[in-house]
């Protein structure tokens, strides 16, 4: 057990992918030979215990660079419970040495050419530009702040490569006039709702296209998620393209787990030359949630926030990661999750605040069935001053039984009040069609008190009725909150 960082498991460290010079694996056999029984370190190459509050974070198995995911708790990691989630760790440690606000730079993803190898030569070489002199000089004889700017201007560009720049400051978006209905619909103002359509598990669209037709009236746009709980479905461009095809505005989910670099910017090429406006970056379910036989459970090329630096920079810098340029930038609306009930609501602040400073303009939060708990989060975002810069939408799910409250309880990141679960409960006696009337009384209750936080940081819902499509078209129209210019579909003919 690393002696910095009680409680972390021991895990192995990388190998450099080539065979390294003799003089390398000295220094590299020299670092890991210190760091690794100090702080747990598996030789990533690009070091950031500075922003970590001295936590190395490679123990995630999301491989996390850039803060928790949003099934992070204060008891265990989700995807292994043996473990702590370690980035619970380090913003615990961060707020108690005073370093929080550190977590809010963009970290970079890992360059897995450096993957294995030492980083303390990267220290030395950044010394040396500065010079040695007056690197001795600005630790040994400056004020405590003199000290870390020296300190930190070394750290940084060991950290931070040219090919990344994260930095901590919020970048507003290069454009002004709205790129989707969705962006149009939250800069009218309008109390928008958008919902969610489960792709189809075959290659049939029928379903998926009636599924289409039966929402659309009632929503600003539809999100089609992309291989929920790690299980494989139609792609969610693909149904976003059907969309599109069909007049309905997608929201194209796009989750890191399933994406390299390289895929990950082709993609949003692709989708945005075939009609996509709003992109939705998530970092996925873990394999842990997965039928078996499960994918690996270690290695995400990328997290969401860092997806989220790097599509914000292709549209609005015009350059791949790789900093060629690109001629004909893609347009999107940028989305990312939130998750008001993972963790602590001080630790998800950070890390929403961090999404929205890397590019972030709305957000789908999880399900919120505790609509007073979530205040608090939003209080924390308010702090953050945030609110003006992000269009915040609250997850609704209506519950169709009591066997489904009860699952939601152990779904991760998801709080279910216990007067909910009785009245399930109680609903339950009355067989499944009161267990319905009851789980949509429900819901229509929690939106009610969400839309009295309109004008306080809160700008729509976003309605996943998990398979329960046919109930959007009543719940949007009992909650009040039919979308302008709605125009009531017409009456199937009597078959
Ligand atoms: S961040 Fe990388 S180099 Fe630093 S301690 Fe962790 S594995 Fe080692």
């Amino acid at each position: 057990m690393p002696i910095f960082t009680p409680g972390r498991r021991w895990q192995p460290a990388y190998s450099p992918f080539k065979k390294d010079t003799f003089g390398n694996r000295v220094l590299e056999n020299f670092e890991y030979a210190i760091k690794g029984p100090l702080f747990g370190c598996r030789m990533c190459g690009n070091c950031m215990l500075q922003e970590t509050a001295f936590i190395c974070p490679m123990e995630c198995p999301k491989g996390l660079r850039n803060g928790p995911c949003g099934g992070s708790t204060p008891e265990h990691c989700y995807v292994d419970k043996t473990r702590p989630c370690i980035w619970y760790k380090i913003y615990d440690r961060s707020f108690k040495m005073g370093r929080e606000e550190k977590l809010l730079e963009v970290l970079p993803p890992l360059d897995w050419e450096k993957v294995g190898s030492e980083t303390w030569g990267d220290v030395f070489t950044e010394v040396k530009k500065m010079g040695f002199g007056k690197f001795f000089k600005g630790m040994a004889f400056k004020s405590a702040k003199e000290r870390y700017k020296t300190w930190d201007t070394i750290f940084a560009n060991v950290r931070q490569p040219d090919w990344w720049q994260g930095d901590n400051q919020y970048h507003a978006p290069a454009y002004t006039e709205p790129v989707s209905n969705l962006e149009k619909a939250f800069k009218a103002g309008e109390f928008v709702v958008a919902c969610e359509i489960a792709p189809p598990l075959s290659m049939s669209t029928k379903k998926l296209i009636e599924n289409i037709e039966l929402v659309k009236p009632y929503v600003t746009a539809i999100n089609y998620t992309d291989n929920a709980s790690a299980t494989p479905r139609m792609t969610s461009w693909a149904c976003s393209r059907i969309s599109v095809e069909k007049g309905a505005e997608p929201v194209m989910q796009i989750a890191a787990r399933d994406r390299t670099r390289a895929s990950l910017q082709g993609e949003i090429l692709g989708a945005t030359a075939l009609g996509v406006r709003n992109v939705l970056c998530v970092t996925g379910d873990s394999p842990v949630l997965a039928p078996k036989p499960r994918g690996r459970m270690d290695i995400n090329d990328l997290d969401a926030i860092q997806m989220i630096w790097i599509l914000r920079r292709m549209r609005d810098e015009g350059h791949y990661l790789d900093g060629r340029e690109l001629k004909f930038p893609p347009k999107f609306f940028l989305g990312a999750a939130a998750a008001p009930f993972a963790s602590d609501p001080k630790f998800q602040a950070i890390r929403e605040h961090k999404k929205v400073n890397a590019g972030a303009q709305f957000f789908q939060t999880n399900l919120v069935y505790d609509p007073e708990r979530m205040e608090i989060w939003l209080n924390e975002l308010a702090k953050r001053n945030i609110l003006d810069k992000v269009y915040v939408m609250i997850g609704i799910t209506p519950l169709k039984s009591a066997k489904m409250a009860h699952y939601m309880t152990q779904v991760p990141g998801v709080f279910v009040p216990e007067a909910l679960l009785k009245r399930m409960d109680e609903a339950e006696k009355g067989g499944p069609t009161a267990m319905q009337e009851e789980g949509v009384k429900l819901a229509l209750e929690i939106i009610e008190k969400i839309k009295a936080l309109k004008g306080q940081g809160i700008h729509g819902l976003h309605i996943m009725p998990v398979g329960w499509e046919d109930i959007v078209p009543r719940i949007v129209t009992e909650a009040g909150l039919l979308p302008s210019g709605f125009v009531a579909p017409a009456a199937k003919p009597a078959a």
